[in-house]
């Protein structure tokens, strides 16, 4: 691995001026090195920020304007919902329309998520690339291993790279690429919303097997996915196709909840994208949005075997 560069401080030049690094808000080496390799990936110029809300938050307010309304695609993480809620103080709107269809008239941004997180529906990219507003995708579960929402027309892509970019569940950052990131990236500086260098260069480790993850993680979700379908205490299974992330409803919560406590391989926490399988009630976290027996699953990397007869001895409790 390269060496992370922890210094807030460089030295100017023998001159007196100040080279590329000089103060780390501005930039520092090992941020700017995992900004360059999740750029390559995801065919533009990546954008490190602390979380992936930070990164959310900082490109809303770096784009729009107090009045302005966003097109939220429903069912999207609820965390973003709760960001622009959080902002409407400062004159923010947003409006949730199904992202499957063309997003509605009269908005200055379009938000989709690919695949939507719980509800793992995919955006209809053609025609929201064809409304006027700049397009941001939230591609956090697809990954630029199956989706690089640049090259289908979008202005930016939106990563958590807390999930499956740093996928060891021991890092917490996010990102925005683009073609044109200068005043996102100034946006940054002026506000302070800049990265650690820790996190970034667990970033550039996460990247190196991030193909191989990606792709097991996906062929695991795809054999379970199937297996749940045909499960009989099992109501429903969304799952894409592609990615990781599945999700399925039992009876009810009470179910939910004996299912999620009863698994021994599978952990019963939150998140998604990292190397351990988790599984945990959305409903506790997003109330009436979910229904009140969605489980969500995240595949990790252990043997698909295993994690059905896990999957499958909890679902005994359901
Ligand atoms: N986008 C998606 C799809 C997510 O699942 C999450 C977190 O769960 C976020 C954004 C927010 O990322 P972070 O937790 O890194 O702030």
């Amino acid at each position: 691995m390269e060496p992370v560069d922890r210094a807030t401080i460089w030295p100017y030049d023998e001159r007196g001026e100040p080279g590329d690094f000089y103060y780390s808000r501005y930039a520092s080496p090992t941020v700017v090195e995992a900004e360059a390799r999740l750029g390559e990936l995801d065919g533009g110029e990546a954008v490190l920020f602390p979380s992936g809300s930070a990164a959310g938050t900082a490109l809303v307010l770096s784009l729009l304007e107090p009045g302005d309304t966003i097109a939220l695609a429903a069912g999207a993480y609820f965390g973003t919902g709760v960001i622009f809620q959080a902002l409407a103080k400062w004159g923010l709107r947003y409006v949730e329309f199904d992202q499957t269809r063309p997003p509605p008239d009269g908005v200055q941004l379009v938000w989709l998520e690919a695949p939507s997180n719980p509800f793992l529906t995919m955006p209809d990219l053609e025609a929201a690339v064809a409304h006027p507003a700049p397009v941001v995708v939230d591609s956090t579960v697809a990954t630029p291993i199956h989706l690089r929402p640049l090259e289908h027309g979008a202005d930016f892509a939106l990563h958590s790279v807390t999930k499956y970019l740093g996928g060891h569940d021991d890092t917490l950052l996010g990102a925005v690429v683009g073609r044109d990131v200068a005043e996102l990236r100034l946006f940054r500086t002026r506000t302070g919303i800049s990265p650690a260098p820790d996190p970034a260069w667990l970033l550039l480790r996460g990247l190196k097997t991030l193909e191989v993850r990606v792709r097991r993680q996906t062929e695991t979700a795809i054999d379970l996915a199937e297996r749940l379908r045909a499960h009989p205490k099992v109501v429903h299974v969304r799952y894409p196709g592609i990615g990781g992330l599945i999700s399925f409803d039992v009876a009810d919560g009470a179910a939910a909840r004996r299912v999620e406590t009863s698994t021994r391989v599978v952990v019963n926490a939150t998140s998604l994208g990292g190397v351990t399988s988790v599984m945990e009630s959305r409903h506790r976290w997003e109330g009436d949005r979910v229904p009140t027996g969605l489980l969500r699953f995240s595949a990790g990397l252990e043997d698909p075997a295993v994690l059905w007869s896990d999957l499958a001895q909890a679902l005994e409790r359901a």
